[in-house]
C-alpha cells in the first residue's frame, strides 16, 4: 500500500530528500531510494510497501536473537521488502535485495489492527519487525507499535541500526527492545574532545578490513553506534548486539575487542553481545565457515573487556548458549538451540545466590 512518507523534504526540480537513514537519498521524480521501497511521486515521497507483509510467522524470541527480554516467549515476527544495506551473505536476500519494481516474491497487506489481532491470536506477546530492515518501513511499524502498545503487547526491532535520530525518536516512545547488529569496527571514527577526528577509515583500510565498506555498501558504523546509544539512553529500550564473526572480515582480535570494549562503555557492562557463526553463503561463498574456536575466543575477548553475558550463536547445543550468573556461575537459562529447556531466576534472582540478573519480562 502507498502511504506518504516520513522525513522527507522536497528539493528543487521536483527531487526530493530522504532523511529517514544516514544514505539521505537525492531522489529524482519517479525514481526510487537505494533501499527500493521509497519512490519520489510528483514531487511527493511515498512508502511503497505500508503494510505490504511478505512474511509472518509467530517464532521464539530467542531466534531473533534476543536472550535477556520475555525469555521462551512468542513473538509475531514480519518483514516487508527491501533494504537499506546491501551484505553479500544476507540470508534473506530474497526480501531484503528486492526492490518494490522488480520483485516477484508475493506480498499480502495486514492494517495495523489486524496486525495486532494475529499477534494475540497467535499466542504471542508482542511484535518483532525483522526479516528485512524495518526502519525503511517506519510509517508502518509506528502504527502498529502505537496499537500494540494500547494492547499490552511488546515491540521490537531486529535492525541493522542504519537509522537517523529523529527517525529513531519519532518510534522510540512505542518500541522495547532494539537488537542491532554491530558487523565490524574498521570504519569507525573516533573523535578527540574538539571534535576532531582521531583515527580514519582511510588509516584503518591498510591494517585491516573495514566490514561495512567491504560487505554491507555504506562506508561507517558510526551512525549504527549512535543509534544503539540513543535508543537505550533516551528511549530505555532493552538492546542486545549481535556480530556475525566472518573469517578475514571481521574476525582479528583488535577489531573484537573494539567492539566488546564499545559494547562496555557506551551501552554497559550488562548488554548481551551474541558472537554468531557464519556459514558461505552468496557473495561470500568462497569464506569458510567460522570455526567454533574463533566463537571462544571472541567470547573470551568479550568477557576481558567486562561483558557479563555473552553468547556464541549457530553452534546448536554449545554450552556458551545457555546464560549463566555472573556471580556464582549456575546455569539459569539452558537453551537448545531456540528451546528454554530450564529458567532459574526467580524475581529477577538467581535461584542460588540472588544475584540481580537483567533479563525483561518474565518467563514464557
Ligand atoms: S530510507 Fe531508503 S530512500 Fe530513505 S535515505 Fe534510506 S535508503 Fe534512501
Amino acid at each position: 500500500m502507498k502511504h506518504e512518507a516520513l522525513f522527507y523534504q522536497t528539493e528543487k526540480g521536483n527531487k526530493v530528500s530522504c532523511h529517514l537513514c544516514p544514505h539521505r537519498c537525492v531522489i529524482a521524480d519517479g525514481k526510487l531510494g537505494y533501499c527500493g521501497v521509497r519512490k519520489n511521486i510528483d514531487g511527493k515521497l511515498f512508502s511503497m510497501i505500508y503494510g505490504r507483509v511478505s512474511s509472518a510467522c509467530a517464532d521464539a524470541i530467542e531466534k531473533k536473537p534476543l536472550y535477556h527480554f520475555f525469555p521462551g516467549s512468542y513473538t509475531f515476527s514480519i518483514g516487508s521488502l527491501g533494504c537499506n544495506m546491501r551484505c553479500g551473505h544476507c540470508q534473506n536476500w530474497q526480501i531484503a535485495h528486492s526492490r518494490i519494481d522488480n520483485s516477484d516474491r508475493d506480498t499480502s497487506y495486514i492494517s495495523p489492527e489486524e496486525l495486532v489481532r494475529r499477534t494475540m491470536e497467535n499466542g504471542c506477546k508482542g511484535i518483532s519487525w525483522t526479516y528485512n530492515e524495518p526502519t525503511i518501513w517506519l510509517e508502518y511499524a509506528i502504527d502498529g507499535a502505537k496499537l500494540a502498545k494500547k494492547k499490552g503487547l511488546y515491540t521490537v526491532f531486529v535492525t541493522n541500526g542504519y537509522i537517523e535520530p529523529d527517525a529513531l525518536d519519532a518510534i522510540g516512545p512505542f518500541l522495547d527492545a532494539y537488537r542491532v547488529d554491530i558487523k565490524g569496527f574498521g570504519s569507525y571514527v573516533a573523535k578527540d574532545s574538539s571534535g576532531t577526528d582521531i583515527k580514519t577509515s582511510d588509516e584503518l583500510q591498510d591494517s585491516r578490513h573495514c566490514f561495512y565498506r567491504d560487505v554491507t555498501g555504506i562506508k561507517s558504523v558510526r551512525p549504527i553506534l549512535d543509534a544503539a546509544v540513543r535508543a537505550k539512553s533516551k528511549w530505555n529500550m532493552h538492546v542486545e548486539i549481535i556480530t556475525n564473526v566472518v573469517p578475514g572480515y571481521n574476525d582479528d582480535t583488535e577489531e573484537l575487542h573494539d567492539i566488546a570494549r564499545w559494547i562496555v562503555q557506551n551501552l554497559g557492562s550488562e548488554t548481551p553481545w551474541h558472537v554468531s557463526r557464519f556459514h558461505p553463503y552468496l557473495e561470500l561463498s568462497h569464506v569458510p565457515s567460522t570455526p567454533v574456536s574463533t566463537l571462544e575466543t571472541a567470547r573470551e575477548i568479550g568477557t576481558e573487556e567486562g561483558l557479563k553475558y555473552v553468547y556464541i550463536g549457530n553452534v546448536p547445543g554449545h554450552e556458551w548458549e545457555n546464560t549463566y550468573c555472573h556471580n556464582c556461575g549456575k546455569m539459569l537459562i539452558e537453551r537448545a538451540g531456540f528451546t528454554v529447556r530450564a529458567f532459574e531466576i526467580r524475581d529477577g534472582m538467581c535461584t542460588n545466590c540472588n544475584a540481580r540478573i537483567p533479563i525483561v519480562g518474565g518467563f514464557g
